[in-house]
């Protein structure tokens, strides 16, 4: 799937990425599979730990840099991936247990594994603008991505 609707937001501080994230996170279904993209410091992990919180996971979600994969439980199981170290981008770590299992997968870097990214996946790319300020642009590939963007944009007013 080439192409997807896209959806901008806007956010002004950790604070209010984190906030989307979480509502995001309140609207997750097994199976989902959000792509996270952006510079070093964009704001990547703070928005999975938005996401955590949405889902109700408690306790301290990090960057899982050298574990390439951390499990979190919450309303449903959230694996966060940080594939950035993965050398060969076909090496294939068993990666679609997670993305067709019945949690929520969270792909940092997902770059380095695109040919094993589902085909309906909500992508998330995070850019920097002056100071805390923040775009995210989301591309919903597949209708289940389009009504939850949708769901939290009608929720985000103000941006
Ligand atoms: P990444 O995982 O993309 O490397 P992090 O989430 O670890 O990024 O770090 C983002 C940093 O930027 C944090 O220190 C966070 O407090 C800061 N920050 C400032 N403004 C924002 C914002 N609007 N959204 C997200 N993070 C922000
Ligand atoms: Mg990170």
């Amino acid at each position: 799937m080439a192409d997807g609707q896209m959806y901008v937001f806007h956010t002004r501080s950790v604070e209010e990425t984190q906030a989307l994230a979480e509502k995001i996170g309140r609207l997750t279904e097994p199976g989902d599979v959000f792509t996270l993209s952006g510079d070093l410091g964009a704001g990547k992990t703070s928005f999975t730990q938005g996401l955590a919180r949405g889902m109700g996971v408690n306790g301290v979600v990090n960057s899982p840099t050298f574990t390439i994969i951390k499990e979190y439980m919450g309303r449903l199981p959230l694996f966060h991936m940080d594939v950035y170290r993965v050398e060969d981008e076909l090496e294939d770590l068993g990666f679609d247990e997670y993305f067709y299992g019945d949690g929520v997968t969270v792909v940092e870097w997902p770059q380095m594994i695109a040919e094993q990214l589902p085909a309906e996946r909500c992508e998330i790319v995070i850019t920097r603008g002056e100071g805390d300020e923040r775009t995210l642009k989301f591309t919903a590939h597949g209708r289940r991505y389009e009504t939850l963007c949708e769901a939290i944009k009608h929720d985000h007013s103000g941006n």
